[in-house]
């Protein structure tokens, strides 16, 4: 008899965004002449850069030339683009990390997601919330949470971030082995401080824990002060993995190119307490169960490291950063409190009732769509996300008549 991982059945259906749907859905039939504006989802808008797209192309047509033609590429991406990421990610903001510590992907979302199987069942983990589901759901399909109730699963330590601590959740009280963070944060837009994000490496340290650093919202950073990666904070190397990705900073999200970088230091340990790199057994994990990233899309993420591929990409969060700051203006003026729109592309506001009552209003007043915070974990509840990804036109329109309705 074949039987089924059980822990499955542990999982939340999420049921999030076709909910977004079917009230959007309904709501479009019921004023069929009114015009919706999206800011809710948490994907690009804008084409990609001219930069990559010729190089997608040129790579394409090596492809098709046998003298030039690529099969099989190293499973842990092409040495050019590793040494561009090392070196422009990296190396340029004086973190030591070197292109054999990268690990080129087809998502953040499967490196943070896949992470987890190389790590013993019975760690105690640290999540935050609110949160980007992925981490969460994988480690109750490995089985290292208990049953679900009353809105957390048990067995895990939950982060809260809330309005008291800026979002950004203080060191936990009891013991932990596995941190995820996530900053600048989706949902909440918050960002942590190169002292804030010390504490958390001392605290690693001192625990012989590991830190799941998710950067992929690193290229909104604005103000310089703040740390775009964790191995610019010292000691990060023992005990951080970090996760990047094209898919927000360069409009990849459709095109599919990320990187993880697990430091030839990483340590964890077995059961006998002896230490175990962790660069060694991902790259086993990595070379057995992922294939690489196409070449064409090698290149073109290569190309965002190029002169005018770093400024053509660059234009691309400014124009997400300028619709930022026009919600944030327009909310502000409203008297809400807000996180986030600052080297984010998210904004976190306090709605002053039930998440999906807020969701409920804004789009029957203004046909706005945002995202109910209450999808994203308990702490979410009050709150409501609205995402900078549209166009300029649209979130001018958008902000005319939030600030009209709610005015
Ligand atoms: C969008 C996003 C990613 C990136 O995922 P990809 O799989 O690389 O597209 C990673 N982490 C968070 C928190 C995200 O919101």
């Amino acid at each position: 008899m074949i039987t089924i991982n059980e822990h499955y059945l542990k999982l939340q259906a999420s049921y999030l965004f076709s909910d977004i749907a079917g009230r959007v859905a309904a709501f479009q039939e019921k004023n069929p002449d009114k015009d919706i504006i999206k800011l809710g989802i948490g994907d690009v808008t804008k084409g990609l850069t001219r930069s990559a797209v010729d190089a997608f192309h040129k790579a394409v047509d090596e492809m098709a030339d046998t003298t030039t033609f690529r099969g099989y590429g190293p499973e842990q991406g092409y040495g050019f683009l590793r040494d561009a990421i090392a070196a422009n990610d990296f190396q340029s903001r004086g973190a030591d990390i070197s292109a054999d510590e990268i690990f080129v992907s087809d998502g953040a979302k499967c490196d943070t997601g896949n992470i987890q199987e190389l790590f013993s069942r019975d760690i105690k983990i640290a999540i935050p919330d609110p949160v980007y589901p992925v981490y969460l759901d994988t480690n109750v399909m490995a089985g290292r949470t208990g049953e679900f109730a009353e809105g957390r699963f048990k067995g895990l330590v939950y982060l809260d971030s809330t309005k008291e601590n800026k979002f950004v959740p203080s060191l936990p009280a009891e013991d932990v082995d596995l941190i995820y963070l996530c900053f600048p944060n989706n949902p909440t837009g918050s960002t942590i401080t190169r002292e804030e994000l010390k504490t958390w490496v001392d605290y690693a340290r001192e625990h012989k824990a590991l830190i799941l650093f998710d950067a992929a919202y690193e290229a909104f950073i604005r103000d310089e002060s703040l740390p775009k990666s964790i191995y610019e904070i010292e000691g990060a190397k023992e005990v951080a993995i970090e996760f990047r990705s094209f898919s927000k900073s360069a409009g990849f999200t459709g095109t599919r190119c990320a990187y993880s970088v697990v430091p030839k230091e990483c340590t964890a340990y077995d059961s006998k307490g002896n230490k175990q790199l962790l660069h060694s057994l991902w790259n086993r994990r990595h070379c057995t169960k992922f294939n690489g990233v196409s070449y064409p899309v090698q290149r073109a993420a290569e190309a965002t490291y190029s002169e005018a591929g770093k400024i053509q990409t660059r234009a691309l969060t400014d124009y997400y950063m300028k619709n930022a700051e026009l919600i944030c203006k327009t909310i502000a003026k409203l008297g809400y409190e807000y996180a986030g729109g600052q080297n984010s592309p998210y904004i976190w506001i306090d709605g002053g009732m039930d998440s999906w009552q807020f969701f409920d209003m804004l789009l029957n007043k203004t046909g706005v769509v945002c995202t109910p915070g209450a999808g994203f974990g308990k702490c979410g509840n009050g709150y409501i996300r609205i995402s900078a990804f549209n166009s300029y036109e649209n979130v001018e329109i958008a902000m005319a008549r939030v600030k009209e309705a709610l005015s």
